[in-house]
């Protein structure tokens, strides 16, 4: 699927659950068709087109969701329930969109198995580097929303806490937009991409989303995956940095199989032991949670700089 899908219908009204279900007037509106299921609703402001040029970022949203569909193995616009609006504006566009976000992916309604109206706001106000990459990563956010994942929430969160299902999410969106996607160059604009592909890469993007600080983990006792949230106050290069490394060093389908079982073996309210805990992490990756915590922490360095 590439650009062909992707129509141009004039300018019109339309109202977001991000803006409060206010309307956001005149604002030109594309829909993507994948070839089966339902359209793809792309909303883009002027402003946004003549800061960053004509289809930045969502002349690609076709090949992109090609690539995550092939890593995923699933289409989530067949699903009947499931719809995605995706909002391209800046603060200056005036519009009642939020001046203070980034870019969110969002969903009002629970996924029952059908799928789930989703909104993707992309507010290039807030963006610093390439969007691109911003965007692969909240539409990993939107597969997980038509899928188990979600639909699985609060058995993650009895299973492993409130970070745990964090970086789960995170960890498969920020690794969905390092790996899953090749991007072209960057004709349209001066924005970076960052080049994220192996360690020392990463470690950079850990060391940078710090902000400097000397100290990219705190504390040395890590005995949970979901400990790296706090230790290291929600460093999304820290976050792919375990995700990665279990990736790279026991099988990215490992890790899926091991987020799925956890999905299919527990539930949201039973009671979960340590046991059962070091007993499923071993079942996957022959070790414990803690064990691959303090050999991850040592290939890194303990995120020392370097
Ligand atoms: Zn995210």
């Amino acid at each position: 699927m590439n650009k062909e899908g992707l129509s141009y219908h004039g300018k019109t009204d339309v109202r977001s659950k991000y803006a409060d279900e206010k309307v956001i007037k005149d604002i030109n509106h594309y829909t993507l068709n994948m070839g089966s299921g339902k359209q793809i609703n792309i909303y883009v402001t002027d402003d946004y087109d003549q800061k960053y040029g004509k289809e930045f970022a969502y002349g690609e949203l076709g090949e992109m969701l090609s690539a995550i569909e092939e890593k995923r193995g699933f289409k989530p616009y067949d699903l009947p329930h499931s719809s995605l609006d995706i909002y391209f504006y800046t603060n200056e566009s005036n519009t009642p969109l939020p001046p203070d976000r980034q870019a969110n992916t969002g969903a009002w309604i629970l996924n029952c198995g059908t799928g789930m109206p989703n909104e993707i706001i992309m507010n290039a106000s807030r963006l610093h580097r390439d969007h691109r990459q911003t965007l692969v990563h909240e539409l990993s956010h939107y597969f997980d929303n038509q899928s188990y994942f979600t639909m699985s929430k609060n058995t993650y969160l009895n299973y492993g806490g409130e970070d745990f299902y964090f970086w789960l999410s995170e960890g498969a969106a920020e690794y969905c937009s390092c790996f899953y996607y090749s991007y072209p160059a960057n004709t349209k604009n001066k924005l970076a991409t960052f080049d994220i592909k192996d360690r020392a890469s990463i470690f950079q993007y850990a060391i940078q989303q710090a902000g400097g600080r000397a100290k990219v983990i705190e504390g040395t006792s890590l005995r949970s995956f979901a400990d790296i949230v706090k230790a290291s106050k929600g460093n999304y290069g820290v976050i792919l940095a375990l995700y990665w490394y279990i990736a790279v060093q026991y099988g990215l389908e490992q890790l899926h199989l091991y987020t799925k079982y956890i999905a299919e073996h527990y539930t949201s309210s039973g009671l979960i032991s340590m046991e059962d805990r070091e007993d499923t992490t071993r079942k996957f990756f022959n070790k414990t949670e803690s064990q691959i915590l303090e050999e991850w922490l040592v290939y890194f360095n303990y995120f020392k700089s370097e």
